[in-house]
């Protein structure tokens, strides 16, 4: 037997040890792990001499072509790529009415997931959905058991914006969700909160972006998350918390862990690596939201990624130009910003270099937890069997981060200047290399919709 390829000399990393081994990949799977000499011939053989061998990432938190984000598909996975990134899942908006709004009329759920499914055929990397509900329109749980078939097993709530949805129905979604067996995806801030601190900047004139943390702040980000957390309790439905900034958010889903548990959440590269200092010397340009908080904050989400009561780590990549983003007023400015392809060389040099976690912790966050929280069961690992998506990554190359290096659309990067230690090499989706060396080697529509099935968070 021969087998396509065999990466020789690496290091592996797993969930739990790093392993001096080889790995051969056969039909766009892994199909052995174990001394070279015991593994089968290969039609070529990569020499991985001091480079980590990693799983792809899994980034279950992205926005490309569908709502405001700028990237089309082509872009934003070309960005994803060049980061080690091979999988993601982007979302479905049930279309809406109002100032928020890109669309006309309102449309359905399972419009939606038809919509980006259409949309995606130009992907570098493997991509699923979730479907954002936006409004408070029981139709949507008649769609759900079509929206589940299509691959869609989770469903993502706002509690703040125009399309926030009040307490009573999300509590109601969570029935559904519970009875589906499928995950809750929650964005929370008290709106009522955020728009009165938010009416208060306005009003006294505080339009430096230096202000805008206060008009969202930790306490609002907690209370909806306390609320969200209980009522998914109570409903027997598994809750993850999306983008945790503060450690008071993170301690309500530590403390509602106790159970044992249907609840999860996750943190992003930039809250772990950038403070609220960002907005003095970058102004507008990391505007996000909830916002980027204190490095007390940062302290308590790598505690919390250790203990487990947060165990992802995502992009929220939102792309934008610096025209956006150069307003009078912080609140005209787009909100989000670009991350894709940095996302693993700044987290793993945080991680990693500055804080003396292993190399396993970061595949954990970004590989394993992710793929395991959503249902891609052939991703996050690089155990045989599963899809042959394999990042080389060289953890002593040391380079200068510049948005000059950009696939995104997005013109500006918020890790600008930062010097990171860790460099992705090649990064392999199904055993074909998509990016080598900085190049995108792969044609667009390479990468294809995975259908999720229904999360197992039992089984660990
Ligand atoms: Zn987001």
């Amino acid at each position: 037997m021969t087998v396509d390829l065999v990466i020789a000399n690496g290091t592996l990393v797993t969930p739990d040890r790093l392993l001096d081994s080889a790995i051969a990949v056969d039909d766009g799977e892994i199909a052995a792990v174990g001394d070279e000499r015991t593994l089968p011939a290969a039609d070529e053989r990569v020499d991985a001499s001091g480079l980590l061998v990693l799983p792809g990432v899994v980034d279950p938190h992205v926005h490309i072509d569908g709502y405001l984000s700028l990237d089309t598909y082509e872009a934003g996975t070309s960005a994803a790529a060049l980061g080690g990134i091979t999988s993601c899942i982007n979302f479905a908006w049930e279309a809406w009415t109002g100032d928020l709004s890109i669309w006309d009329e309102e449309g359905t759920l399972l419009e939606a997931v038809h919509r980006q499914k259409e949309k995606g055929q130009k992907s570098l990397i493997d991509f699923s959905l979730h479907g954002a509900i936006t409004r408070e329109d029981p139709a949507v749980f008649d769609e759900l058991e079509d929206v589940i078939d299509e691959g869609v097993t989770s469903v993502k709530m706002f509690t703040a914006y125009e399309i926030g949805l009040s307490n009573g129905f999300i509590d109601h979604v969570f029935e559904h969700v519970a009875d589906q067996d499928i995950v809750a995806v929650l964005h929370t801030e008290d709106a009522s909160v955020c728009n009165r601190l938010e009416a208060r900047l306005k009003a006294e004139g505080k339009s430096h972006p230096r202000h805008y943390p206060q008009s969202r702040p930790d306490y609002a980000e907690a209370m909806a998350a306390e609320s969200a957390v209980r009522m998914a309790q109570e409903q027997g439905a598994k809750y993850y918390g999306i983008h945790t900034t503060s450690e008071k958010a993170a301690d309500v889903l530590g403390r509602y862990q106790d159970d044992g548990s249907r609840v999860r959440g996750e943190t992003c590269t930039q809250y772990t690596t950038l403070d609220e200092s960002a907005y003095e010397e970058q102004d507008s340009l990391p505007i996000m939201a909830p916002p980027l908080r204190t490095p007390a904050d940062q302290d308590a989400l790598f505690e919390h990624l250790y203990n487990g009561a947060l165990s992802v780590v995502s992009t929220d990549h939102n792309a934008f130009t610096r025209a956006d983003k150069t307003v009078e007023n912080w609140w005209d400015s787009s909100f989000g910003a670009n991350g894709l392809q940095t996302s693993l060389p700044v987290f793993y040099d945080e991680a990693v270099n500055r804080r003396g976690y292993s190399p396993s912790f970061v595949v954990r966050m970004m590989c394993a937890n992710p793929a395991q929280t959503f249902g891609f069961t052939e991703k996050g690992t690089l155990d045989p069997g599963t899809d042959a998506d394999i990042v080389l990554f060289d953890p002593d190359e040391s380079y200068t981060i510049t948005a000059a290096d950009n696939a995104s659309i997005s013109d500006y990067s918020i890790y600008e200047g930062r010097e990171v230690t860790g460099r992705v090499k090649r990064t392999y989706l199904r055993g074909e290399p998509i990016a080598d060396d900085g190049e995108i080697v792969a044609d667009p529509g390479y990468g294809e919709f995975v259908a999720r099935e229904r999360p197992d968070w039992e089984a660990e």
